[in-house]
């Protein structure tokens, strides 16, 4: 019987162990490498949401708009620390160009090819694992304090339900009715009735690694410190160790960590690390059913298992910078002046940081390396990588194998900047 090919993905985020699993279903034995525990990787600290139709860009009118009043407020949802400038400069400035309404109609457009078909591409891999419910049954709400707030947002309603997406405008009596702890609070929502929640992040990748290894996957707890070549071809990776782990295709999705090993790869991505902070109250004394985005605040409550977890913000700080869990405090003491029965005690409250791989464009990397063909990239999932993971994992598994990905992935490409 001829041997299995080999696969070593390096990373085991939700990106990283999706691309395993669709690896090992097209017949690669697979070893996944990741330095942390599993599922201790930014999408624990995510809000959870399978956020399908979350697909117009960041940098929509709307938000940059915002951009100097949040900078000038230092409790606001937005903060750049000083040491990070210079590097993020350039990185913002090609975030900008991507707010002409061509080109978010265009990136729009890109990333809905891959959101629409995210149940689907998650539904095998789920199948197969020991509690496969993992999407629950509620969808996810926005609500707006003013007028203005939604009217912002109005402009790219038509563009979102043109993609196929669901959206439903609400009054503040719906919003009470879905939601009773914020009766009276909103006057405006909207109900995404596509999107729904994993409400318990980080058992969700341990429960596909899991799978990934009962399936015959070999994981290991290291970091990969090099890439391995010869004759134009990956041959394997060197780890912290100095051992090396020979394998015949290699798969980076390290999310922000992908950078400190593309030297290798003959590639140059602007890939930023751009933090979110959460905080997760035991004993919140609020109950939610619901993942709320709060968009006047900049941040999102998530009923978890764990206790209703309250965060998101954005943050630009020097790569490897420590987290200031200021920012987290920040998020509590809004959330407690909305909900003033909140629970937010020192002994009940866990926080946490999770660093969002972005590109400027707001879409990932999906591609082959230049130079080492046998390298396949899979970062830069910025707000999105819980959604998209198992989509990058079945396109990953295509291209490993030499096929025609089912879809067209140039939008995706590594050299598109
Ligand atoms: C506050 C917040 C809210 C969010 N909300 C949502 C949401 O609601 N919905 C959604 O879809 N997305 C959301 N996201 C985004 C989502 O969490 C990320 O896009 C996703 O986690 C990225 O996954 P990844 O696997 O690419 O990277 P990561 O999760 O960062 O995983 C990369 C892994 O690579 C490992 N690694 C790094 N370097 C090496 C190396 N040299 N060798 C081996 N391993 C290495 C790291 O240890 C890490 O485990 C949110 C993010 C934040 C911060």
């Amino acid at each position: 019987m001829k041997q299995a090919e080999t696969a070593l993905v390096i990373g085991g985020g939700i990106v990283g162990v999706c691309c395993a699993l669709y690896l090992q279903r097209a017949g690669y034995a697979v070893t996944l490498v990741d330095p942390e525990a599993p599922g201790n990787s930014t999408a624990k600290w995510s809000c959870g949401q399978m956020a399908v139709g979350e697909v117009v860009p960041l940098s929509k009118p709307g938000i940059l708009r915002k951009v100097p009043g949040w900078l000038l407020d230092s409790t606001g949802p937005l903060a750049l620390r000083p040491s990070a400038l210079p590097g993020i400069f350039p990185w913002f400035m090609r975030f900008v160009a991507c707010a002409r309404p061509t080109r978010i109609r265009q990136i729009a457009t890109e990333l809905a090819s891959l959101t629409q078909h995210a149940y689907d591409d998650y539904a095998p891999l789920l199948a197969a694992c020991t509690q496969p419910n993992w999407f629950g049954e509620y969808p996810v709400l926005e609500v707006f304090e003013s007028p203005q707030g939604l009217a912002h947002e109005r402009a790219h309603l038509a563009l979102r339900e043109a993609l196929g997406f669901q959206v439903q405008e609400i009054n503040g009596k719906e919003i009470g009715d879905l939601e009773p702890a914020l009766a009276g609070k909103f006057q405006q929502g909207l109900l995404f009735a596509d999107w729904r929640q994993v409400r318990d992040t980080e058992g969700f990748i341990v429960a596909l690694t899991d799978s990934f290894v009962q399936q015959g996957g070999r994981r290991l707890q290291t970091r990969v410190t090099r890439i391995e070549e010869a004759n134009g071809r990956a041959t394997g990776v060197q780890l912290e160790d100095g051992q090396q782990c020979a394998a015949d295709v290699l798969v980076l999705a390290a999310g922000v960590g992908s950078k400190g090993l593309w030297g290798t790869l003959g590639m140059s991505v602007p890939l930023a690390g751009i933090g979110g902070y959460q905080a997760v109250l035991t004993d919140p004394g609020v109950v939610l059913c619901h993942s709320v985005i709060y968009a006047d605040g900049g941040f999102c409550f998530s009923p978890m298992t764990r206790g209703l977890q309250i965060g998101g913000t954005i943050e630009f700080a020097a790569d490897g910078a420590a987290p200031d869990m200021r920012r987290a405090d920040i998020i509590v003491q809004k959330a407690r002046r909305l909900l003033p029965a909140l629970r937010a005690e020192a002994g009940n409250m866990e926080y946490g940081v999770g660093w969002r791989p972005f590109v400027p464009d707001t879409k990932p990397v999906i591609d082959r390396s230049p130079r080492l063909t046998n390298v396949l990239l899979a970062f830069g999932h910025g707000q999105l990588g819980l959604t998209l993971g198992a989509t990058t994992g079945r396109l990953v598994a295509q291209m490993a194998r030499g096929e025609a990905p089912a879809q067209d992935i140039t939008p995706f490409r590594a050299n598109r900047f």
